[in-house]
């Protein structure tokens, strides 16, 4: 560190992504799609040939499509360089020290680090000992943050859940993170319409297979994504670029072929957790394109090491609760077999 830095960020705990191993490796530590994107280079022909002039800041052609795919108005869209991105415009719009914002204990890791950032004044309310995410729980007036389904673990809320928290909260913004939301649970898009105090954000990180391509989604009434377009203005109007505008409407016009994925890959998932089980193993049940297993006896950073050893990436976390636990993406068939095989029991 520099003696530049500013004092407020000389203790930041950046967010530590997972290890992008290259080469011969198995990898389900990232929970990436193992297949890439329904893409070819021609159709970017026209795009490469308009790249030196700046994107469309308000990527409209995009909002559009997803608009027409998400049944609601191109106005209840806003598009980020990833969710990560929206999710921190969010806290940064809504993030306030006087309320704190709350989110669970045990959720995705990028949270904390954006309240941190901005000197957020924030709340880890406890999942419960199940790891079920209980709404109820969660008091007070400040902002509510959930990954639905919930991450590392999987689990997912019923939208009928979500909706019940909007009636008891309708003074609470309630941000719904649903980068998982295409492997079978109920999405709360719909709801948009009806509550003003619902944000929703998704991604094509995951379902579709374009992590490195980086498009996030934010849904949510038309006041709300006023305010992420603010954010959007004061930190970098051309937050999309143009090929990822373009894939991002292609890939909506190639969605049967995503979801007879989908389909495969939940179909693969109850396989293998039925075939974890049987190697004496629990797993939560999962609503994303990962598992969430444990081994009773067996410390979860041993597994990961053990698994490591074999060539096979998986995530271990080493933070209370759920030390014992390992994180395995759904990759091929192949990739799970050899999983299987690599457990040492
Ligand atoms: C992967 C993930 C994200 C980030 O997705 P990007 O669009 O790649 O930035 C956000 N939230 C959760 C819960 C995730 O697992």
């Amino acid at each position: 560190m520099s003696r530049f830095r500013h004092s407020r960020l000389q203790n930041l705990t950046p967010y530590t992504p997972g290890e992008q191993v290259k080469g011969s490796v198995i990898k389900l530590n990232t929970n990436e799609s193992p297949y890439p994107p329904v893409l070819t280079p021609e159709d970017f022909q026209e795009t490469m040939a308009e790249l030196h002039r700046y994107p469309d800041p308000e990527a409209l052609g995009l909002k559009k499509a997803l608009a027409h795919h998400f049944a609601v108005k191109p106005s209840m869209v806003a598009v980020g360089n990833g969710s990560d991105e929206l999710l921190h415009f969010a806290f940064m719009a809504y993030g306030d020290a006087r309320e704190p914002i709350s989110f669970p204990d045990i959720t995705y890791g990028f949270y904390p680090v954006f309240a941190k950032l901005h000197g957020i004044a924030y709340e880890e309310v406890p999942l419960r000992q199940d790891f079920r995410l209980a709404l109820e729980d969660y008091e007070g007036e400040g902002p509510v943050l959930i990954a639905n389904p919930n991450a590392p673990t999987g689990l997912a809320l019923s939208a009928d859940s979500i909706r019940q928290f909007l009636d008891d909260n309708p003074r609470r913004l309630l941000i719904v993170d649903e980068a998982y939301g295409d492997f079978g649970a109920e999405s709360v898009i719909p709801l948009t319409h009806e509550y003003a105090n619902l944000l929703v954000i998704r991604t094509f990180s995951k379902g579709y297979g374009f992590a490195g391509g980086r498009l996030g989604v934010a849904v949510a009434s038309l006041t709300l994504i006023d305010d992420l377009r603010a954010i959007q203005y004061s930190v970098n109007p051309y937050n999309v670029n143009a090929l990822t505008q373009k894939a991002g409407e292609l890939m909506l016009a190639r969605q049967d072929e995503y979801e007879a994925r989908w389909q495969e890959l939940m179909k693969l998932r109850r396989r293998c957790q039925q075939e974890l089980e049987k190697k004496g193993m629990t797993v939560l049940d999962s609503k994303a394109n990962f598992l969430f297993a444990k081994k009773e006896g067996v410390p979860g950073r041993e597994l990961y090491e053990a698994l490591k050893a074999q060539g096979i990436y998986v995530r271990h976390f080493d933070q209370p609760r759920i030390k014992d636990y390992i994180r395995i993406t759904i990759g091929t068939a192949n990739d799970m077999e050899a999983l299987l095989n690599a457990l040492p029991f």
